[in-house]
């Protein structure tokens, strides 16, 4: 008799953005004259550019003469992408091996994935709000109690509350835990944090022996030279945690996938030496996970070309100023906005602290605009709503004129 890992009937009703679309699609049946004007979804909205273009058509070219075909590759990447990608972490300041670093189909797959390599026991601490796939995962591992939904939280899981009284960057909890998800910049506040605050948990995580899940997805975004983009910036950080990131949203790679991720031979946590962990992924990476597309990489590695580089830098800048244009345009009609300076997302207070559902379907009825409600990301995220600035300039303009000429504050 077959039964099912009922941990996923633990799962919280439903995923945020089917829900979302499903408000927008009810809406738009009963108003079918009307444009929705979309600050959703994190999805990218620009066309890949030449050099990464090159690139892959390189891949495909190669996959056509026996000379240069090839099939299976290594599991853990092509050498020359692991060797660029620590090139590039050498501008940082950070010194890694080839061997630390594991290419990947994206960084949503690594972040929840990386959990199966820790024991059931661990206590896990995650920011709230968060991206949901680091509570989901750890529910479905069967890490977490019951969902509370009087609280909307998972029991057995330690929330760190980021909030605007302490900038969105929670300080390291007061108890001890085991396996600790941080991202920054944020998903979905747009704060990012600063050395100081990072080294604080980099210390926590070597007094206490826990492990840094660091989701580096939009280090790119950061404009401050102050600001680290990477935890490895960070004393200590090579013996306590690990980084996980993207090209989905440095160059677009959202529906091309590519990710890495960065697993320290140093890395050591209870009962382990140097190298186990890193032995643990390449072990769990090489069973269910049979290398990225020869393709696709090859367009990675045009991506760390300068070419490459540049026309990603520019593409940055164009969600960047996007996300300057929605910030100044709810400043202007007096609503309080955080983010958007070294990340792409907005953080949108809502108006007379309404629930953050209340002000979505507000949003849609009045400005015909699509937001994501914050309360979807954590209960911290309630009375808030994400903007995003992935999307074309026109469109970005359009909503924000909208809500600055239709809604009712
Ligand atoms: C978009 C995003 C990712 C990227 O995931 P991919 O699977 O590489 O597309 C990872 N983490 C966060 C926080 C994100 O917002």
């Amino acid at each position: 008799m077959a039964t099912i890992n009922a941990n996923y009937n633990k799962l919280a009703a439903g995923y945020l953005f089917p829900e979302i679309a499903r408000r927008a699609r009810a809406y738009q049946e009963k108003n079918p004259g009307v444009e929705l004007l979309r600050l959703g979804i994190g999805n990218t909205t620009e066309p890949l550019t030449p050099a990464i273009i090159q690139g892959l058509h390189s891949g495909v070219d190669k996959l056509a003469s026996v000379a240069t075909y090839t099939g299976y590759g290594d599991e853990q990447g092509d050498t020359r992408l692991r060797e660029a990608l620590c090139n590039y972490y050498k501008q940082l300041g950070v010194h890694l091996q080839v061997d630390d670093i594991f290419i990947s189909d994206g960084a949503k797959p690594d972040s929840g994935n990386i959990q199966s390599i820790f024991g059931l026991d661990n206590i896990v601490a995650v920011q709230d709000p968060a991206y949901p796939v680091y509570v989901d995962t750890n529910v479905i591992a069967g890490r977490t109690g019951q969902f509370n939904p009087e609280k909307g939280l998972y029991d057995g899981i330690v929330y760190m509350p980021c909030t605007d009284a302490n900038g969105f960057f929670s300080p390291p909890p007061n108890q001890k835990v085991d396996i600790i998800y941080l991202c920054s910049p944020n998903n979905p506040t747009g704060a990012v944090a600063s050395r100081e605050q990072l080294q604080q948990f980099v210390d926590y995580a070597n007094k206490h022996k826990a492990v840094i899940i660091f989701d580096a997805a939009y280090s790119f975004f950061i404009k401050d030279p102050n600001l680290p983009k990477s935890i490895f910036e960070i004393d200590g950080a090579q013996e306590c945690a690990l980084e996980i990131s993207s090209f989905s949203k440095i160059a677009g790679f959202t529906g091309v996938r590519l990710g890495w991720a960065v697993v320290p031979k140093t890395l050591v946590i209870e009962n382990t030496n140097p190298g186990k962990v890193n032995s643990l992924w390449n072990r769990r990476q090489t069973t269910f996970f049979n290398g990225a597309s020869n393709i696709v990489q090859e367009g990675g590695l045009a991506v760390f070309t300068s070419a490459g580089m540049n026309e990603c830098r520019g593409l940055i800048d164009y969600y960047m100023h996007n996300a300057s244009i929605i910030k100044e345009g709810m400043q202007k009609i007096g609503l309080t906005a955080y983010g958007g300076d070294n990340a792409p997302y907005i953080w949108m207070k809502t108006p007379h602290n309404i629930k953050s559902w209340e002000f979505f379907d507000k949003l849609l009825h009045e400005a015909h605009v699509v937001c994501t409600p914050g309360s979807g990301f954590g209960p911290s995220g309630e009375g808030y709503v994400r903007l995003s600035s992935f999307g074309h300039r026109e469109n970005i303009i359009k909503a924000v004129r909208s809500i600055q000429d239709n809604l009712k504050i």
